[in-house]
């Protein structure tokens, strides 16, 4: 999936979004789902190619995802060292249990902190929800938000 932005080319790795499709809330005992984004950054291109996936130091529930600071600390790590220190943190994605998903309040006060308080490198951050019929797309900056969208239609079968 890749989106244009300003002179910047945002490509998502396909990856992803069949892992986020895993984690869809489409039936009543699906919690929250989510994780960290990393990737490449070039001159004209940005690269999201791996995300972190839930684990069972997460917080889950049917309507909110609280992730642990420490497996997202151990993942970025590992994709760090593994890219020789090219790939890095690139924002955050989660489920809702909604059709056409939008963030919520803490959702967006939750990504601001984090892009705030961290000594991070790029310049810009994503935020991914993923509905069960769209997904939703945010560009940030560290002063907040620049662009979204909600993509994607998810087809019936
Ligand atoms: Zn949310």
């Amino acid at each position: 999936m890749n989106f244009k932005f300003e002179n910047i080319d945002i490509i998502i790795n396909e990856d992803l979004l069949n892992i986020f499709s895993r984690y869809i809330q489409d039936d009543n005992k699906k919690n929250e789902a989510g994780g960290i984004l990393t990737g490449l950054i070039f001159n004209d291109r940005i690269e999201i190619c791996n995300c972190s996936t839930p684990t069972q130091h997460d917080k889950r529930s049917r309507y909110n995802f609280i992730r642990s600071k420490i497996t997202a600390q151990e993942f970025l790590e590992t994709r760090f060292s593994a890219s020789d220190g090219r790939e890095i943190y690139l924002g955050e994605w989660h489920t809702h249990p909604e059709q056409d998903p939008t963030p919520s309040y803490c959702d967006v006060s939750n990504f601001k902190k984090t892009i705030k308080i961290n000594k991070l490198y790029s310049d810009f951050f994503f935020m991914i929800i993923m509905g069960t019929r769209k997904l939703y797309f945010a560009i940030y900056n560290k002063k907040g938000k620049v662009c979204y969208d909600n993509l994607r239609l998810i087809t019936d079968n």
